[in-house]
């Protein structure tokens, strides 16, 4: 049974009051307090109210979660459980995580300041998509047997890498954390994973399940406490295999950084974005292409890897597209986020908040001008909330078209000719997703090859579905890729099995 009706705002707040909160780490399959008996305070970025006491871990968590981690793993109790059982277990887990929908929506609701609506709609949902993807995949992908010599056999398998560490981020709490680990665990590897410290309440509930759904102990433990104690000690970890991250591109670095100087362990990152949304002149569906461009920026209140946050758009449409943008806006109003008609909730901190609006200070500074938004808004909430925000007459040189900013602020910048479109569209150090509008199909097939972005949406915003891969070219990624069977490669590890056979 799936549970993904999205209830009413007086159901979803009564149902907050009956929430069982799940506050410590996941370490050997049990609930435990940090080993130093530290917590910290989460809150509700709606709100400003603190919603729970979390365990406050240190490397000495992390070290005794990769210690069962490696004990599951040399055990072999999932590393070499056949592989249709591991496919059935992880397919149990994504049906649960579906029946409770309901419930790890609305904890990332009051956790995460995200809409209702996308929650349990949308982040749930896809999180158990993702996870039964990768589990189906278990037992059908095939080893290689190599054209070798008569008298040899030369098989090439892939194994699992063993202890794989995970790093995530705040804006998709958990679905950042199913792309790791559905394809981590579908290929028989153990994993620590470290939820972002203001987001960690939905994943300790979904690795609670994942026990529920037959996942040996150990298998799967979650350390919950800061980037700079727990984050580092990850990367640092001299039995840890391999380290998948998403997040800034500076804490991306560091990550090179711990692995060069601890045991060289695999590193995988999925980083920031500036990305670009190009719409020709030929373009004609305003309504549509509004309703993308909207999407690509605002949806999940701009904090979004992919946020398609520079609008490069023909000088000769402009003013046409930022009227149907204008009505767009319309359809996304901004409030609580338990409410299921807001389409826009709040930021995730008062810090982050602070980070926006200083750049749209900058902006305002550097001479754009802002068309609609702008400003806090809500603020006897206690919460976090900036509305859409749309600055006209921006140059790609301004800071608020070249940094990340993470939030609903979208620059608009003119052109003229294909080529310079595509010279605005690459002039950035990211290189996540685009996207372009046309009706002209030379135009979109050139353009496409023409963008340095590991995702280009033609006609939509789009990263895409399972069966594709995430990642980005630059400051955007590197070392793998999300999603499709290209992420199963970047857990395991390559062997070749060479056989020299006796003579008759
Ligand atoms: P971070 O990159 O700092 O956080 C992402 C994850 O890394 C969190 O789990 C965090 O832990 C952890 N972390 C932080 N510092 C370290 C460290 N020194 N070593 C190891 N792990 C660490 O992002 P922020 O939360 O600070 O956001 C800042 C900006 O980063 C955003 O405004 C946005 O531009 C970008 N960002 C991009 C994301 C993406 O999807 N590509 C996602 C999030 C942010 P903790 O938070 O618990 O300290």
């Amino acid at each position: 049974m799936t549970d993904t009706l999205i209830p009413g705002i007086d159901e979803a707040k009564a149902a907050v009051g009956r929430l069982r909160l799940r506050t410590q780490s996941f370490i050997d399959g049990e609930f435990r307090d940090a080993v130093g008996g530290r917590r910290y305070v989460t809150e509700n970025p709606a709100t400003g109210q603190p919603i729970a006491e979390i365990a406050e871990g240190g490397p000495e968590d992390v070290d005794v979660a990769v210690s069962a981690a490696r004990r599951a793993f040399e055990a072999g109790v999932w590393s070499r459980m056949n592989p249709g059982d591991r496919k059935s277990t992880l397919i149990r887990w994504a049906g649960l995580i579906e029946a409770n929908a309901r419930e790890l929506g609305l904890i990332e609701t009051i956790d995460a300041g995200k809409p209702i609506t996308d929650t349990v709609g949308l982040d749930m949902p896809e999180t158990a998509t993702c996870i039964r993807w990768h589990a189906e995949a278990a037992d059908k992908i095939y080893g290689e047997v190599a054209p070798s010599p008569e008298g040899t056999v030369a098989t090439i398998v892939r194994e699992p890498m063993g202890v794989v560490g995970a790093v995530i981020p705040w804006n998709y709490p958990a679905q950042m954390a199913a792309w790791k680990l559905g394809p981590a665990l579908a290929t028989g590897n153990s994993v620590v994973i470290k939820p972002a410290s203001t987001t960690s309440l939905s994943l300790l509930r979904i690795a609670e399940l994942g026990v529920e759904a037959g996942i040996p102990a150990g298998v799967l433990n979650v350390v919950t406490g800061p980037g700079d104690t727990v984050g580092e000690a990850i990367g640092r970890h001299a039995d840890i295999d391999c380290v998948a991250f998403t997040g800034s591109t500076e804490v991306g670095r560091r990550f090179l950084t711990y692995s060069a100087e601890s045991n060289l362990k695999r590193v995988l990152l999925e980083l920031g974005g500036k990305s670009p949304q190009i719409v020709f002149s030929d373009a004609a569906d305003f309504e549509h292409i509004a309703a993308n461009v909207a999407m690509a920026i605002f949806w999940n209140m701009g904090e979004n890897c992919s946020a398609g946050s520079r609008l490069i758009v023909h000088r000769s449409v402009k003013r046409r597209l930022l009227e149907a943008l204008e009505a767009e806006l319309g359809r996304w109003p901004v409030g609580d986020p338990l409410d299921p008609a807001t389409r826009i909730g709040a930021l995730i901190s008062r810090g982050h908040l602070e980070r926006v609006l200083a750049y749209i200070a900058v902006g305002r500074e550097e001479g754009a001008r802002v068309v609609t938004g702008g400003e806090q808004i809500l603020r006897e909430s206690g919460g976090y909330f900036v509305p859409p925000t749309v600055f006209d007459g921006v140059h790609n040189d301004m800071r608020i078209a070249r940094e990340e900013i993470f939030g609903p602020v979208l620059s608009v910048i003119e052109f003229e000719a294909e080529a310079e479109a595509v010279q605005i569209a690459n002039d950035t150090p990211y290189g996540l997703a685009a996207s372009l509008y046309t009706e002209n199909l030379n135009v979109a097939h050139r353009v496409a090859r023409e963008l340095r972005a590991g995702v280009v949406g033609v006609n939509a915003y789009s990263e895409g579905d399972m069966t594709t891969p995430f990642g980005g070219y630059k400051l955007s990624g590197f070392g793998g890729h999300d999603k499709s069977l290209h992420a199963h490669e970047q857990y395991t590890e390559t062997k070749t099995i060479w056989i020299n056979l006796r003579p008759a």
